[in-house]
């Protein structure tokens, strides 16, 4: 998946403790940490934060219009 609004392919995702991971996200909607082994529990996955610019958005509905 690519970001609608400027086509970057790595998106952030805030955790359970407030930070930003990196992730990106499949044509399937299904979010993958960036950094391997990156711990996604609790972390936000419904709303995917583009690193490129301010969009952000449901990874799913983007995959499946
Ligand atoms: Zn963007």
């Amino acid at each position: 998946m690519l970001c609608p609004a400027c086509g970057v392919a790595v998106f952030w995702v805030w955790n359970n403790k407030g930070e930003r991971i990196p992730v990106y996200v499949d044509e399937e909607g299904k979010v993958t940490p960036k950094q391997e082994g990156t711990d996604l529990t609790g972390a936000d996955t419904d709303t995917v934060h583009c690193m490129g610019c301010s969009w952000k958005g449901a990874p799913k509905k983007q995959s499946r219009p």
